[in-house]
């Protein structure tokens, strides 16, 4: 066996050990009643690692599980008891009209803010309650329909008891499967990104959107799932399996087990399809009981359960990808860079840049002084793609930049950092610069831009453990990861040491002398003099000087805006 699939069985021995454990109980030990039990928390570990994608991993807090949930059950049961429909077309078909519905109302709502999609999704709960009750000729209305039909795969019958509680934890297994393959460490890197360094998104190449939407689908597709499987064990299907009740118990779950970790679903769907039973006995105290459970979990485990299984988890793995060997790593010295003319940016009452012309070609590396609200970062982020000029034209390489957006900017080789590094706290070093590499295309530098920034020895720090200097050049790392032929830093030396600096000054300008063109917004002249090659000078949105370091350090107009001195 080789030493990777062993190390993954010693991971993974709780769970293996547990799930032994559950399969003599089941088999064994268990009433019918237990059985029952046990069916049921199969098919909620399946609804909460779909839910994981959206809430845990994405980060927002839908409240249209319970509703995907019970679309998937209607589905079944209309299909199942009005037209006579087999499992093999109902469990599909549930799925994807869920996953359908997720597609329709994600496109709008996933670009609110959070607290609006809180609403929207709940909303859209709210609506397919309404809908299940109303329309009853084909739902059955406020009764619901019966006579689902047990699940029937060609001849074979699956009955209640052991046959439906191995098919419905069979299909939990599936489900793990797909989870664990869809949370491969790169797009759990992404998800962290994402939810961490919501700034430094498309600086990592990734596209947020879509990364969201995916999420969405995926918890949707699960959930769609999941209310298939319930209606064939209660034989019946009522508005019930729409309410707020099914949405309130996905996320109780998911916040017990854990939103990030597989494990987690497990334990969040077990232990609380059990609790009631094991509390029972406390009578009328009973939700007063699993009230304080919850609280005490909420505030004690915040992570869940499934955060004291250590790497227990395959999506908890980051690991690195072999890379291919490096062909050059020099840049093609014929490649175009920043050509910007007459952009112009106004904030309300505020002309943050008025009529800009800049353009920057390969190896050079400008410096961009003026004083503050000069204008500077304003261009940062119109050149990036994360602001929008009001007129003129931006242009780089093969791409209008004022058309396109951040991530295809970044994903086209215009690379940047910012005033404080945007780096995910639980990202290694490594990771970061990886997650970066492989979105923005440049697979092929890692090593050298590893060694380049000096950062072989702290490859597995977590980026939230490192000192400021140190995260500044992981941020630079990370932005030259994706062979950029522009590379734009705001502020680079703010917080540094002089030797810090220096290191930072070194490794730009060994990149530029392999043609990276760079454009290094700082206020601190003794970092930039000995750097630049050129200087640019903005005062209150307008470029007043652009030249030889020297020029523009004795320009009149750039003493008097910059460092207040007015020649006599
Ligand atoms: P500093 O050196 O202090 O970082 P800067 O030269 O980078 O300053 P900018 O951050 O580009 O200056 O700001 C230019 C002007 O535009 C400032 O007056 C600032 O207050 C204003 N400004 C920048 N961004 C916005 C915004 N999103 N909304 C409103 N005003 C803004």
């Amino acid at each position: 066996m080789s030493p990777d699939r062993t190390e993954l069985i010693q991971r993974q021995s709780p769970l293996l050990a547990g799930g032994g454990a559950l399969v003599v109980y089941a088999m064994f030990i268990a009433s019918s009643y237990d059985q029952r039990l046990l069916t049921i928390s199969g098919i909620y570990v399946i609804m909460v690692l779909g839910y994981q994608f959206i809430f845990g991993h994405a980060g927002a807090l839908s409240l249209a599980q319970g509703a995907f949930f019970g679309v998937g059950a209607y589905v079944t049961g209309i299909l199942g008891s009005q037209l006579g429909a087999g499992f093999l077309a109902t469990f599909p078909a549930s799925i994807a009209i869920a996953a359908g519905l997720a597609l329709i109302v994600g496109i709008p709502v996933l670009r609110l803010a959070s607290h609006y999609f809180a609403l929207a999704t709940l909303a859209l709960s709210q609506l397919l309650l309404l809908l299940a009750i109303n329309w009853e000729p084909v739902t059955g209305g406020a009764n619901g329909l019966p006579g689902v039909p047990p699940i029937q795969i060609g001849d074979l019958r699956i009955d209640r008891g052991v046959p439906q509680l191995a098919f419905v934890w069979g299909l939990a297994g599936v489900a793990i499967l797909i989870a664990s393959r869809q949370l491969r460490p790169i797009r759990v890197a992404m998800f962290t990104v994402m939810r961490e360094s919501p700034l430094a998104v498309p600086a990592f190449g990734i596209d947020a959107g879509l990364l969201r939407l995916r999420a969405f689908l995926l918890s949707a597709a699960f959930g769609g799932a999941a209310g298939a499987l319930f209606v064939h064990t209660n034989r019946v299907v009522s508005p019930e399996t729409l309410g707020f009740g099914t949405m309130v118990t996905c996320l109780t779950m998911t916040v017990v087990g854990g939103r990030f970790r597989i494990s987690g679903a497990i334990i969040g769907a077990l232990l609380l399809t059990h609790l009631p039973e094991w509390f029972r006995g406390f009578d009328e105290y009973y939700l007063v009981m699993v009230g304080v459970l919850l609280l005490a979990m909420v505030i004690f485990v915040p992570d869940g359960l499934a955060s004291f299984l250590k790497d227990s988890s395959w999506a908890g793995q980051i690991r690195t990808r072999a890379r291919p060997a490096e062909p050059t790593d020099v840049l093609d010295a014929a490649k175009p860079t920043l050509n910007i003319t007459n952009v112009s940016k106004r904030y309300g009452g505020i002309q943050a840049l008025d009529r800009v012309g800049m353009s920057i070609e390969t190896g050079e590396i400008v410096g961009l002084i003026g004083p503050n609200g000069a204008g500077k970062t304003t261009l940062a982020n119109i050149i990036t793609g994360i602001d929008r000029a009001d007129s003129g034209s931006s242009k780089s390489a093969h791409i209008d930049l004022a058309a396109a957006t951040p991530t295809a900017i970044a994903r086209n080789g215009i690379a940047r950092t910012f005033q404080t590094p945007q780096l995910p706290n639980e990202l290694t070093v490594r990771t970061a610069i990886e997650v970066a590499a492989a979105n923005n295309g440049g697979h092929c530098l890692t090593d050298t831009v590893i060694t380049s920034c000096q950062l072989i020895n702290i490859l597995d720090a977590p980026c939230g453990t490192l000192p400021h200097g140190v995260r500044r050049r992981v941020e630079i790392a990370r932005a030259l990861a994706g062979q950029p032929h522009l590379l734009i830093l705001d502020e680079p030396a703010a917080g540094l040491a002089p030797d810090e600096q220096t290191v930072v000054a070194e490794i730009l300008r060994a990149h530029a002398a392999k043609g990276l063109a760079i454009l290094v917004i700082d206020h601190n002249i003794d970092f930039l003099q000995p750097l630049a090659t050129r200087l640019a000078c903005l005062d209150s949105g307008r470029l007043i000087a652009d030249g030889s370091v020297a020029d523009v350090l004795a320009d009149d107009a750039v003493l008097t805006a910059y460092f207040g001195i007015l020649r006599q």
